[in-house]
């Protein structure tokens, strides 16, 4: 089922992917930096990031872990076993550390944000300890540590966006790139870390979201994902034009208004968001994608569970009720609209007849994708201050298996459903197979892999193709004239 997780929320064949910027970089550097991310996009946009601040300040990038004088891995709390990762890759560092004195580790992103300076105190497996508002702040850091000194900062921002920085690509294939329009995250999902983490949710200045889109277009990409953990609840407004009225800012940009004005920046540049809180996704929104061809139709819409009871102890604001009547607003306004979802299995106190409302909330709303996960208790979350983590692990294990199962049989007859029809098609690149086939994305972000046929097509072209056969994870077709 992993070879199907391909979607960009998190992409489990990035984790642990070393950046790689300025392949072609000749200039002279005083210091070399190596920077590994896990987690989501949110991360490795973040690592974007963190690398263009690094850059400016005359650090140079590197792929090769041994030629670096410092070494950062931008990390993820989300589960247990994804700070397990991460621990084990520190104490691989650590051992680097003592073979080539002078080397400096730092930890950045979630955990650092979650464990603070006990990395430093009681780990004692890194130099400098950074959160995700802080990363301003790494030269400095960085020269604390050279002198010695403990260098951590984790405070979180109210209003840190990091909007004026461009990033600098890691994305290799020059076709899609993520701009982030918001950061942290106010919903306190009972389960969830990220808010702990990551602080007050905060929309990014519009302006700068479409310029960076623009830049972006100008430098041939062909499609833009905007990032957020709730990118509905993006509202951006200018805080010096007040309404006199008391009412709705003037200039206010909701997010439907920010999406059409990313997709008018040309038709040829496809825009894709994520990730929308089924509470918060409005018929606005809904329209604007009906209404400009460019908006890919696809949306990725956490479920987490099936079975209202449960939705209500994870604090996720809507039963299972309006969560189907939203999937049916969905297919009603957009009917070619792609849906993927978030699962949990064996929340506290999840019983057999609540799993089963899961698998049957998954059939209802026929999702082409699903991310799926079995609980994973984190220290500090509402659910581990108020509820028992009592699902034993191995039913956890097993009701995950049925779910993933049942997500294998929607996605196969939810492809195969495409065959012999015709999808205009991004080219993103070779595929992985071979290179005498392209890969690319439909609108609905499947992936589909068809012959290059000698055509004089490249990556970033827009092609028609005809699906003709399909697997679980992939459509197979052939090109149209
Ligand atoms: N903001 C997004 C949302 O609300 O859907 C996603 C945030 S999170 C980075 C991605 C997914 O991880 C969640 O949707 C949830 O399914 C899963 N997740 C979060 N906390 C978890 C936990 N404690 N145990 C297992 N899965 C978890
Ligand atoms: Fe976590 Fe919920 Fe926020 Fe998503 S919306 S980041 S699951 S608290």
């Amino acid at each position: 089922m992993l070879d199907y997780v391909t979607d960009k929320v998190q992409d489990e064949t990035r984790q642990g992917e070393a950046f790689a910027p300025f392949a072609s970089d000749l200039n002279q550097y005083k210091k070399r930096f190596y920077i590994e991310s896990y987690g989501c996009q949110m991360n490795f946009a973040d690592s974007e990031i963190v690398a263009s601040i690094l850059n400016k300040e005359g650090f140079g990038a590197t792929r090769n872990v041994d030629d670096a004088d410092l070494i950062f891995i931008n990390t993820c709390s989300i589960r247990e076993k994804a700070e397990q990762t991460v621990r084990k890759r520190l104490t691989e560092f650590k051992k680097l550390k003592v073979q080539k004195r002078g080397i400096l580790v730092g930890v950045l992103g979630c955990m650092a944000e979650r464990l603070k300076s006990k990395f430093l105190e009681e780990e004692k497996l890194v130099d400098i300890v950074v959160g995700p508002d802080a990363y301003r702040s790494l030269p400095g850091l960085v020269e604390e540590a050279e002198g010695g000194q403990k260098a951590v900062n984790v405070l979180l921002s109210r209003d840190e966006t990091y909007a004026d920085i461009s990033p600098v690509r890691i994305d290799s294939n020059g076709v899609s790139a993520f701009v982030s329009i918001m950061r942290g995250c106010n919903n306190m999902c009972s389960f969830c870390v990220v808010p702990f983490t990551r602080g007050r949710e905060r929309s990014r200045d519009a302006e700068s979201i479409i310029k960076e889109c623009k830049d972006l277009f100008e430098q041939d990409y062909k499609e833009v994902t905007l990032l957020g953990q709730n990118v509905d609840s993006y509202y951006y407004t200018d805080s010096l034009k007040v309404s006199p009225n008391g009412g709705d800012l003037e200039g206010a940009v909701t997010f439907a208004k920010l999406l059409e004005k990313v997709a008018l920046i040309s038709p040829l540049l496809r825009v894709r968001f994520s990730t929308s809180h089924p509470k918060d996704i409005t018929d606005d929104v809904l329209h604007t994608m009906a209404k400009h061809e460019n908006i890919c139709n696809y949306i990725h819409l956490p479920v987490q569970s099936g079975s209202s009871r449960i939705l209500q102890l994870m604090n996720r604001t809507y039963t299972r009720e309006w969560y189907m009547g939203k999937v049916n607003r969905i297919r009603q306004l957009i009917p070619d609209c792609g849906i993927s979802s978030d699962i949990i299995a064996g929340f506290c106190t999840e019983t057999e007849e609540d799993h089963k409302d899961t698998l049957n909330i998954m059939e209802y709303s026929k999702y082409d994708m699903s991310y799926m996960f079995f609980y994973s208790e984190r220290p500090g979350t509402l659910a581990q201050r108020r509820y028992k983590d009592d699902i034993p692990e191995e039913i956890k294990k097993r009701r995950l298996q049925e779910i993933v199962e049942v997500q294998g049989r929607l996605s196969l007859e939810s492809n195969k459903k495409d065959i012999g029809k015709t999808f205009k098609v991004l080219i993103e690149g070779d595929s992985k197979k071979s290179n005498k086939d392209w890969m690319g994305r439909t609108s609905q972000n499947k992936v589909i892999v068809f012959p290059k046929e000698n055509n004089e097509l490249k990556k970033g072209n827009y092609v028609m193709v005809k699906v003709t056969d399909c697997t679980q994870a992939t459509l197979l077709g052939y090109i149209i004239n």
